[in-house]
């Protein structure tokens, strides 16, 4: 069994290398060790660290969707937690049943409808009636439309992220925190002969057959130096809270008492989670976030937005229950937005013929690269730029060149050598995307694990079509798939709620 070594050097040859030790990438790794292939997982800060997007005691965990490829990809899902959970001993998923409410015309109420129906999953519409005997603490408008699904519940986060970092291990790979990946890139000679990708850190750097960035908020700054392809994906700063319930009556959020997981489809989108993971407090927070850098942002929660709006939807739909002047703790997080919030789940473009995409990747795909691309030559201009400090506006941590190991170097000169360019064609690389997840992605982590490794060591994904989920569409549309029930993000000032789909 490999170790999670702390902090180890960054070396070797893998099947695949997978950058990014969140959700995605720790269950990508998994997949792959438990396929048999050799996979390096590496990590920019402390495994389990809390400034990306997985970490926490809680995430929801349902299969109401309004799309109904994601209802037909949590039945998948569903199967591949409860796997992972009896192979690694211990549960991370708790079910509590899930309640989706909102306005009787709330069209994306509506096709949650539609895609239950579709998939065959039972479901229950209940009415007010019904809501005040089976749920006696939530007050919900007389009209409201209420559908309940018992297959719903949460997600331990960090547990959950650590019990598939073990298991990976567990399988043989090799697990690297605090080694930051300054550098990707195509175009080396594996040992064997074959085309191989170099993943360089500031402690060293390792070679793959091929690559998944599974970066989180900072994937399109890698994307960007990798390729020069400006990835639609907008870093969001977002908050959870806990509040106290009612010390009359503690238990009446519990599981327990059958209390479920819930989203308010309403304006400002609401949800929450039962008291679990602190007893006698529930989660509850607002669907939303202000824009931010991953770089460069303060991990605090956002109290205001917290309390101008979860207090006021506090008082009105758990009077009583529910403390709802202040939160007892709160939580900074941050979503990865994509304009449709669809995921990415895709073979990154690129042209053989030289190391930037930009340019040529217009050859093969138009618009969104036509727009963002990079041309060929500026990386090299930037590469000259910066060996010669003209780059001041490039801090030294955003720099991909920064601290690039002597190794990487000392590889070449050992034997691995950098492959001729040929011909112009190629158009999907070995360096995959896995990203975007827009603030509801943890559920299906071992599914789009899965798929990442499908993609990674066969080049197609088995079960689960990718069309939704390209990089391509952004090509056709800026906004990406077309939604007939869907406000697209649009990231906004401090204070205001922009309006996202369920979590
Ligand atoms: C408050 C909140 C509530 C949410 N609620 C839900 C929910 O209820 N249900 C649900 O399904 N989803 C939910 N989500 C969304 C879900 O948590 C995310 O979609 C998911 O965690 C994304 O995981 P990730 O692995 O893509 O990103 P991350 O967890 O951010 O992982 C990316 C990792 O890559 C690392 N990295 C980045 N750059 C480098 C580099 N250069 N070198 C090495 N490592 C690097 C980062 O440090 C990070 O650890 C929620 C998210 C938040 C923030």
């Amino acid at each position: 069994m490999a170790k999670i070594e702390e902090g180890g050097e960054v070396h070797g040859v893998y099947d695949v290398v997978v950058v990014g030790a969140g959700i995605m990438g720790s269950c990508a790794a998994y997949q792959i060790a438990k396929r048999g292939k050799t996979v390096l997982l590496v990590e920019q800060f402390d495994f389990l660290h809390r400034r990306g997007s997985s970490h926490g005691e809680s995430r929801t965990i349902r299969v109401t969707y309004p799309e109904d490829y994601y209802t037909r990809m949590m039945k998948e899902a569903y199967k591949l937690w409860e796997e992972a959970e009896s192979e690694a001993g211990y549960m991370v998923y708790q079910r509590t049943g899930h309640l989706d409410f909102g306005s009787p015309y709330n069209r994306s109420l509506l096709a949650v409808i539609s895609s239950l129906q579709k998939e065959g999953v039972p479901h229950q519409i209940l009415s007010h009636k019904e809501v005040a005997i089976r749920f006696p603490t939530l007050r919900l408008p007389e009209d409201s439309l209420v559908i309940y699904t018992s297959q719903g519940g949460i997600l331990r986060a960090s547990k959950a992220v650590a019990m598939f970092q073990a298991l990976a291990a567990k399988h043989g790979a090799v697990l690297r925190d605090r080694a930051k990946v300054l550098r990707v890139s195509p175009h080396w000679r594996l040992p064997d002969g074959s085309d191989g990708i170099l993943v360089g850190t500031g402690r060293g750097s390792a070679l793959g057959k091929a690559c998944i960035l599974a970066a989180g908020a900072w994937t399109p700054q890698l994307v960007r130096d990798i390729s020069g392809v400006e990835l639609p994906i907008k870093a969001l700063h977002t908050s959870i809270a806990y509040w106290a319930v009612n010390k009359i009556n503690p238990d009446a959020l519990s599981p327990t008492r059958g209390f479920p997981s819930f989203a308010d489809y309403g304006e400002p989108y609401i949800y929450g989670t039962p008291s679990i993971e602190y007893p006698g407090l529930v989660k509850v927070a607002v669907h939303s976030g202000v824009l931010c850098d991953p770089n460069r942002r303060s991990v605090s929660p956002d109290m205001e937005a917290l309390k101008g709006v979860v207090s006021p939807w506090l008082a009105s739909h758990f009077k009583g229950s529910v403390k709802w002047e202040a939160p007892i703790m709160a939580e900074g997080c941050m979503y990865s937005m994509t304009p449709d919030q669809d995921f990415i789940l895709d073979h990154l473009p690129y042209s053989s013929k030289t190391e930037m995409v930009g340019i040529n990747v217009l050859d093969c795909k138009q618009g969104f690269f036509a727009q963002n691309g990079r041309r060929a030559g500026q990386g090299r201009r930037r590469e000259t730029a910066r060996s010669q400090g003209s780059l001041p506006y490039l801090p030294e941590e955003a720099d991909p060149d920064h601290g690039i190991s002597s190794e990487t170097e000392a590889f070449v000169q050992n034997g691995v050598e950098s492959l001729q360019r040929d011909q112009l064609g190629i158009c999907k690389s070995q360096i995959l995307v896995a990203a975007g997840f827009s603030g509801h992605g943890f559920k299906m982590g071992p599914l789009v694990g899965r798929v990442m490794a499908d993609l990674a060591l066969t080049g197609v994904s088995q079960g689960v079509p990718l069309e939704m989920f390209s990089i391509e569409r952004f090509t056709k549309d800026a906004g990406g798939n077309h939604k007939l029930y869907e406000v697209p993000v649009k990231p906004v000032p401090q204070a205001t709620i922009p309006r996202t789909r369920s979590s």
